[in-house]
């Protein structure tokens, strides 16, 4: 299957098209212009243009997917939360390397999925590298396109429900198994583990960040014993399964490469959920042939990472754009809050897992929901004895700030902030 729809298209540009090829082109053609009309409507509507333009590609095309990914060499970021700016730190040291201009570069983000994908790469091709996240859903039906990544970063499977996390690692077991990109996989995560075991090369990963939402082992069912043992890790009672030794590692707020050297990472983006995303980042850079001094160069001018942790104006109001749609980043967001005003900006996410998160760094600040899920915010901070204003519009939550604000915001409030900001 590899290189058959390459090897048509080299022959056509040479002596006339096949028809099938020539069919084939059109099609890809037509769906990409259609695509492009679908998203120039979206201006006018609440949707969201770059995912509605993919769909409309797939849709007139369903080919599309594996035409515009094996146009481009590539890296598959894997992760329920935390693959943007995992994602955004690796374009950093690859520029860092090469010099490279940002046309040259390009990444997707997961929440856009496949969609998100085609939207990008349909009429464009990065000749130097994309970095593609994915949920782990997405990322199967992107190593099912039969393109070979130059490498596969498996971040985290905390998030998802039992049972879609067990067959979504499952089926990266498959994938992984069947082709020889190198693996950079998570020695905490046990699902990401079984995710992983299938690769012919594989480095691990042991970040900052424990596992408590996965205490059995997906092989047998056993509840994990030493979990909570930062140096041996996990294993199995009743199976050879245990955390696998770490190929690198963050440790005291530091990252060791793969030669044990520890660097001061000097990161410009807060909180200690960005140092896991740059041991793995490292961990890509340097499979990518990346030198580790140049890896560090690079991501210490991550300035924002798609607009998370960027300042905007809006109004007359200087706000910080922190996103939080995973628990882990939520607890992470709530490390790095540093403004007297903070604005929880809602979406339709379901947020019944903030009653797991200690919202206590917001005691003491004026505290602002909005958006559809401002209710829920205000009652469980009520129950912490954390004072909340609901101010149901995102504008008139903005309004009237003169010093700057932090804003923790849900992904549509994001995408809607960055509108308001101008950035997208
Ligand atoms: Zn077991």
């Amino acid at each position: 299957m590899p290189g058959e729809p390459d090897s048509n298209r080299t022959k056509a540009a040479h002596r006339g098209m096949p028809s099938a090829a020539a069919s084939s082109f059109a099609r890809f053609g037509v769906a990409t212009l259609a695509g492009r009309l679908a998203a120039a409507a979206t201006r006018f509507t609440r949707s969201d243009g770059p995912t509605v333009r993919g769909r409309v590609i797939r849709r007139v095309d369903p080919g599309a997917l594996s035409r515009v990914v094996r146009r481009q060499p590539w890296v598959l970021v894997v992760g329920e939360y935390g693959t943007t700016v995992l994602s955004s730190l690796l374009v950093s040291a690859v520029r860092a390397s090469h010099g490279t201009h940002e046309t040259r570069l390009a990444q997707t983000r997961a929440e856009d999925g496949t969609d998100g994908v085609l939207s990008l790469l349909a009429d464009r091709t990065v000749p130097e590298l994309v970095v593609v996240a994915a949920r782990p859903g997405d990322a199967v039906d992107l190593l099912a396109t039969g393109d070979l990544p130059r490498a596969i970063v498996l971040f985290d499977s905390s998030g998802a429900a039992p049972n879609p996390r067990y067959a979504h690692a499952r089926a990266l077991h498959r994938a992984i198994g069947g082709i020889d990109a190198p693996v950079i996989a998570n020695a905490v995560d046990p699902m990401t583990v079984l995710a992983a075991g299938s690769a012919r090369r594989i480095s691990w990963v042991r970040g900052d960040r424990g596992y408590h939402d996965q205490l059995l082992c997906p092989g047998c069912g056993s509840i994990l014993t030493g979990v909570d043992d930062a140096e041996t890790g996990w294993r199995c009672p009743r199976h050879d399964y245990r955390q696998p030794e770490p190929d690198y590692r963050v440790q005291d707020g530091k990252i060791s490469d793969a030669d044990g050297q520890f660097w001061d990472p000097r990161l410009p983006l807060p909180g200690r959920l960005s140092l896991d995303q740059a041991c793995f980042a490292l961990a890509a850079a340097e499979t990518l042939g990346i030198h580790a001094g140049t890896v560090f160069v690079g991501m210490r001018k991550t300035r924002d990472a798609l607009g998370r942790f960027g300042t905007v104006t809006i109004g007359e109001t200087k706000a910080r754009l922190i996103a939080a749609r995973h628990p882990a980043e939520w607890i992470d967001a709530l490390t790095v809050i540093d403004q007297p005003t903070v604005i929880i900006a809602t979406d339709d996410t379901d947020l019944s897992w903030s009653w797991d998160c200690d919202p206590g760094a917001l005691a003491g600040r004026a505290v602002i929901a909005t958006g559809p899920r401002a209710p829920d915010v205000t009652a469980r901070l009520a129950l912490a004895g954390i004072d909340c204003r609901d101010v149901p519009d995102l504008s008139g939550a903005l309004a009237g700030h003169r010093g700057g604000v932090d804003v923790l915001a849900l992904p549509g409030a994001f995408r809607t902030l960055l509108r308001l900001s101008g950035r997208s």
